[in-house]
């Protein structure tokens, strides 16, 4: 079916067997430092799944490196065993294992360690995201830094290891050393793009002279940091021109933490086109002899084929696509192309967890990262009669994981469609894929073998007459009304109103956040793009602090542009006339919004739970899940569905 994407590619005499690979990307699951049985596990399961080439996770070079405190450390041999169990676990399934070397400079976040970090980097210049004002580096530590990469290189050549990556990209220590702009030195690292690129030739040939002649060693890099300050697309071309020789392999991505619309092109948020980076790698591809690898949310085999057709890349970088499913390789090249279950780019159980210091997973994989608990699901020791009620997020993934493990699963459905809330999520610009979710769920319930019922809206009578041995509850919510003092003459709605198009809004708009998830900033964005002036009052400190931190950033940016007000601490106290009136949460003074016509309510939700009290009478084992326990994202509902289908 893919006949560019199942070509071996050859390397320095080391054969990846297609060209799907998996980047490196922070997984927060090592701890201590070291490669752990859970990151093995989890890059094992990638391998089984058939992807061709696994970059693993950063890896710190010297001590001055560690920007998390899940960094793993190559700055010692203590990192070989971990990383020789990693590399013979994916070697038995086939795929080729490289390492990331890495060196963040000034990129550190200050809460490193939970201390202050003191950075380096080539000059004493600002790091704007994280707001760290570096130290130049003495020239004792760039020789440190640059043995610091040959000693990594060679422990990873000692752990079995195919290669190594040399990580340049988002505007970490090589590329600072790169850019004129940060690079102010005045001494042989400094100046014209030889002294600029001295730094990185010396790293690569401390890696080389460490290694053996067959090891691969690539580099990194972001194409253009699309930023005033970042490289840009000539300056990095002239540049790889330059380094050519002493390069394996370019893998190309864009951005830096600093980029115009925030680090969105880390993991660009579903906002972003499939595969919009592609033609940044194409003119690399048609300047170098070596191979070039390009990335940017190519999320079907269909767009990685597209994209090495075309001639644009040599391999695709498919790490979220294989994060979500990561039997995706196998099931491509087997031509079972709708049993993918494809990633939507919401980035919520990703990088977010990432950026909340835990352990990467998937919305719609809640196995993924926790492969040593879920890896597999046990067979059940006697089938059941399951019955499932609610065909949102959470009975979808329950009744699919009840089935696969041999129950008889009847879901039913109220509505005419699957979904829940998902198929509300993506009304809101920007999160059209969102419906993503149901149709890929709904495709796991099939896969199964799951009944399932739609407008068939269940009560007491009909669960007496099925005869459950067990039910699964997931039965969802409704929106909460706040109480608020009002004279009754406003328009006021819920935001499901709005997004369902149940109701026109008027003109001047007040919508309340009082959970500061997606609904209230997407409402908001939905309004204003159809003419609405609109007031967005959030209860916090900003905007989406539940939201992940690029798709706030899109979300942000977007409201920026459509002239949306943000209004932090407000809470709702009532309406009068065409005045919204809220108190400030802080400081308790009143914030008044006048001339209003239409209050649109997204103040949380209640639970829709009719039917639990019954069941109890009927002494029917029920697992009670997703929103109907609300608040519930779709990524605890999922969760807590695979629970629920692994209980029963
Ligand atoms: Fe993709 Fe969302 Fe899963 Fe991340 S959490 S891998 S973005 S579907």
């Amino acid at each position: 079916v893919f006949p560019h994407l199942f070509q071996p590619l050859t390397i320095r005499g080391v054969t990846i067997p297609n060209r799907i690979l998996s980047t490196g990307h922070d997984t927060c699951l090592p701890h201590h430092g070291l490669v752990n049985d859970e990151y093995i596990a989890y890059q094992e399961a990638r391998a089984k799944g058939g992807v061709g080439l696994i970059v693993t996770q950063v890896a710190g070079v010297h001590e001055t490196a560690r920007y998390t405190s899940h960094l793993i450390m190559a700055n010692s041999d203590a990192c070989i065993p971990g990383y020789r169990k990693l590399a013979e676990a994916c070697h038995a399934h086939g795929a080729v294992v490289i390492s990331q070397l890495f060196h963040p400079g000034r990129e550190i976040m200050e809460s490193a360690n939970g201390l202050l970090a003191v950075t380096y980097s080539a000059s004493a210049v600002p790091n704007e995201r994280f707001r760290m004002m570096p130290r130049a580096m003495p020239k004792a530590l760039i020789d440190e830094i640059v043995q610091g990469y040959g000693d990594a290189a060679r422990r990873m050549r000692q752990a079995g290891l195919d290669g190594v990556e040399f990580v340049g990209s988002h505007g970490y220590l090589p590329a600072q050393f790169l850019n004129p702009r940060i690079n102010r030195r005045q001494d042989e690292y400094g100046g014209g793009l030889e002294n600029r690129l001295r730094f990185l030739r010396e790293c690569l040939a401390a890696m080389r002279a460490a290694t053996d002649e067959d090891f691969v060693i690539g580099l990194r890099l972001s194409a253009t940091e699309k930023d005033e300050e970042g490289l840009t697309h000539a300056e990095t071309l002239e540049a790889m021109r330059a380094l050519e020789d002493q390069l394996d392999y370019l893998n190309i991505t864009v951005g830096t933490s600093a980029s115009l619309g925030g680090a969105v092109h880390i993991a660009p948020p579903m906002a972003f086109p499939a595969g919009y980076a592609s033609a940044e790698a194409k003119d690399y591809k048609e300047a170098l002899k070596i191979p070039v690898f390009v990335v940017g949310r190519i999320n079907q085999p269909q767009e990685a084929e597209q994209i090495l057709a075309r001639g644009e890349a040599d391999m695709a970088g498919m790490t979220r696509a294989l994060i979500c499913d990561p039997a995706m390789p196998g099931k491509a090249d087997a031509g079972r192309l709708d049993d993918i279950r494809a990633c939507i780019g919401c980035n919520q159980a990703c990088i977010h967890h990432f950026h909340r210091g835990m352990g990467i997973s998937c919305i719609q994989n809640p196995e993924s990262g926790r492969e040593l608990v879920f890896g597999t699901h046990p067979v059940a020791a006697k089938a059941r009669r399951v019955m499932v009620i609610g065909g949102g997020p959470a009975g979808l993934k329950a009744a699919a994981i009840a089935a696969a493990r041999g129950h008889a699963v009847t879901l039913f459905e109220a509505g005419a469609q699957l979904g829940g809330q998902a198929l509300m999520a993506q009304l809101v610009p920007q999160r059209a894929e969102f419906g993503g979710i149901a149709t890929n769920l709904a495709r796991e319930c099939v896969l199964a073998g799951v009944e399932i019922r739609r407008n068939a809206r269940v009560d007491a009578d009909l669960i007496r007459d099925f005869a459950p041995d067990a039910i699964i509850l997931a039965t969802g919510a409704r929106p909460y009304i706040p109480s608020y003092e009002s004279d009754g003459a406003m328009q006021v709605v819920t935001a499901w109103e709005v997004l369902t198009r149940q109701v026109k809004v008027g003109a001047k708009v007040v919508v309340t956040d009082w959970r500061s998830d997606w609904i209230g900033p997407g409402v908001a964005q939905l309004l204003a793009r159809e003419g609405s002036s609109v007031e967005l009052a959030v209860s916090g400190v900003h905007m989406g602090e539940t939201v992940p931190l690029y798709v706030r950033d899109v979300t942000a940016g977007e409201l920026h542009r459509l002239g949306v007000r943000v209004t932090p601490y407000a809470r709702l106290y009532g309406t009068d006339g065409d005045s919204v009136f809220m108190q400030h949460i802080a400081s308790g003074e009143p914030i008044v919004f006048e001339g209003i016509e239409t209050l649109v309510l997204s103040n949380g939700h209640l639970p829709v739970d009719d039917l639990s009290g019954e069941i109890a009478a009927m002494g029917i084992e029920c697992h009670q899940i997703g929103d109907c326990m609300t608040p519930r994202t779709a990524e605890e509902a999922v969760y807590e569905g695979m629970v629920a289908g692994r209980a029963v």
